[in-house]
């Protein structure tokens, strides 16, 4: 059998508090939904096995444990991350107005060594509700934040309708092996 190389990469989810950071690694790992809303407690991850190409990788996908307001994730959130996706929701304009504050928080914590092409992704969450009618923010204007941040991959997801998931994540996996 051939040698198969086992890649371990650590994936730090952002974006404030409500914007749908836990269901959409709920729906990707778990393939469940709740419309509850429990602010996430404790320091966590999650992880998922996939195949790319010929290598097995291991997404190891860690949540903020409800303290984005405060925006004090420890060091150990930050250590040795290989991506970082940004999530906003679609409907809430502050969302999306809070991306640079958490793209800046995470180059300052993180601080990869290469910052202009360390891999990032953007989420536009919940894009289910109102068939999209009352989503405040364009595919334009998001298109347009990742273009001026260094061309980061954006796409458009529903962790309700698990609309985009699969492929949103399956994008970042591609996007930090890549930079490996
Ligand atoms: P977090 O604070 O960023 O982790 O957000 P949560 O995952 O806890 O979600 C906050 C609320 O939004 C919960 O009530 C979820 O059920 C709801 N929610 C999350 N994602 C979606 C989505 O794609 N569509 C809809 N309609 N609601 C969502
Ligand atoms: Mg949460």
């Amino acid at each position: 059998m051939a040698t198969r190389r086992r890649t371990l990469l650590k994936v730090i989810v952002l974006g404030d508090s409500g914007v749908g950071k836990t269901s959409l690694m709920n729906q990707y790992v778990h393939n469940k939904f709740s419309l509850q809303y429990k602010a996430t407690i404790g320091a966590d991850f999650v992880t998922k096995e996939l195949q790319i190409g010929d290598k097995l990788v291991t997404l190891q996908i860690w949540d903020t444990a409800g303290q984005e307001r405060f925006q004090s994730l420890g060091a150990a959130f930050y250590r040795g991350a290989d991506c970082c996706a940004l999530v906003y929701d679609l409907n809430v304009a502050k969302s999306f107005d809070s991306l640079d504050n958490w793209h800046e928080e995470f180059l300052k914590q993180a601080n990869p060594s290469d910052p202009k092409t360390f891999p990032f992704i953007v989420l536009g969450n919940k894009v289910d509700i109102d068939g999209g009618r009352s989503r405040v923010v364009s595919e334009k204007k998001a298109a347009d934040w990742c273009a001026s941040n260094g061309n980061i991959p954006y796409f458009e997801t529903s962790a309700k309708e698990d609309y985009n998931v699969d492929e949103a994540f399956l994008t970042i996996a591609k996007t930090a092996l890549a930079n490996e």
